[in-house]
């Protein structure tokens, strides 16, 4: 099998070709990083113009690294959610139009479920049931992944995600935004000193395995201020006290955002292992999953408690079509997929968006909801 994927769900451009034995053929990103950092966040109907303006060109860029011809394809797989609907739309458009002209399957794909599964591509050893952790722009899970298709939550964020906690952070310590905000505090956090700035723990008190970041980012916001910190003022240019003080809440939120995650991670794994005592593997997939603080810490927690952790790549934990269109493989060899649309498909054709998808909910139903 060789399939393309094709991901438009958020503020990257992606699209990848893949081969069933795991062979990635080629990956291409085209990211909005710098328009998002001019206008400070994505709004929805700027990043649709800029997904429809980049599509065509990363799709064919993807077919010509790989050296593949639609007719080589044996699908197309696509996000059809959760995201901005509008930014869906122009990635299930194309997938839509390849496979109505070329006769092709269509698999549409749970973004997150990808995030998770891109994992069994990295280790093929990984084998229904195990553990994972999603951390990421909009995501903060925690999954017990008992099959294809089948997860059960283990826990979820009450407010805010873990990536929204880093990028507000950068954005208020005056970061250069230009490459989203989790690496450039991930950078300047190498020269603080996390403990200088006395967080609290997030639900300290909650014995469960949910998350919470809003409180994290009103302290940091509060530590902000009291350290008169101006994010007009980019960091190139702060003085060099002001820097360091910049450094130091930046590695104190780092330790405390983290050390909340290790906590519910290892609650996490004693509650998964009594329900599936053979869970061998643990994986840390999403944006956030590419820092190497966030990497190295949950490394340690997983190794004591008995799991091996399984951590893509970089390239393959922020937005990708890797995780598109190996997912799209894991579909299609059960048989979940949609046959070829028609060619002559209408402009106004409804399309199966899933904009708000709970991991788990059952892909036949969602789509019988959709329509
Ligand atoms: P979701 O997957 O929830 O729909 P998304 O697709 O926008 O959200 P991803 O691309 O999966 O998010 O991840 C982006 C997030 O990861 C951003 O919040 C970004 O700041 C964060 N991130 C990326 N690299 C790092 C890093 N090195 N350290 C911390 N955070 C990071
Ligand atoms: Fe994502």
């Amino acid at each position: 099998l060789v399939i393309l994927g094709i991901e438009t769900s958020c503020d990257d451009t992606a699209a990848a070709v893949v081969r069933s034995s795991g062979e990635i053929l080629s990956q291409v990103v085209s990211s909005q990083a710098d328009l998002l950092a001019r206008y400070g966040g994505v709004a929805p109907k700027m990043a649709e113009e800029a997904h429809a303006q980049v599509i065509d060109r990363v799709v064919q860029e993807a077919l010509d690294k790989a050296n593949v011809k639609e007719l080589d394809l044996s699908a197309v797989a696509v996000t059809i959610g959760p995201g901005l609907s509008l930014c869906l739309r122009v990635g299930v458009q194309k997938a839509r139009k390849i496979a109505g002209t070329f006769n092709l399957p269509i698999v549409g794909i749970h973004h997150m479920e990808a995030h998770a599964l891109v994992a069994r591509l990295i280790e093929r050893e990984l084998q229904f049931p195990f553990m994972v952790l999603l951390i990421s722009g909009g995501h903060n899970l925690l999954i017990l992944a008992c099959n294809l298709g089948q997860y059960l939550q283990l826990g979820t964020t009450i407010d805010d995600a873990i990536g929204e906690a880093y990028d507000k952070t950068a954005k208020w310590l005056g970061l250069d935004l230009r490459r989203s905000g989790g690496p450039a505090i991930e950078e300047l956090a190498r020269e603080g000193d996390p403990e200088s700035v006395k967080f609290a723990v997030p639900m300290k008190q909650h014995k469960d395995c949910n998350f919470s970041f809003a409180g994290l980012k009103t302290q940091v916001r509060l530590a902000i201020e009291s350290k008169n910190i101006n994010a007009e003022i980019p960091i190139s240019s702060a003085s060099s006290e002001d820097r360091s003080s910049r450094a130091n809440i930046a590695a104190s939120f780092q330790r405390v955002a983290v050390l909340h995650l290790e906590e519910r991670c290892e609650r996490a794994i004693g509650w998964a292992l009594e329900i599936e005592p053979s869970i061998k593997y643990f994986v840390v997939s999403g944006g956030v999953a590419s820092n190497q603080y966030v990497r190295a810490r949950l490394n340690q927690v997983v190794k004591k408690n008995g799991l091996e952790l399984v951590c893509p790549p970089p390239s393959l934990c922020t937005d990708n079509g890797v995780m598109v269109a190996w997912t799209g493989i894991e579909h299609f060899r059960v048989g979940r997929f949609d046959p070829p649309p028609p060619a002559d498909e209408a402009e106004d054709t409804i399309l199966d968006l899933r904009p708000r998808w709970p991991l788990g909910e059952e892909y036949e139903k969602g789509k019988s909801e959709a329509r």
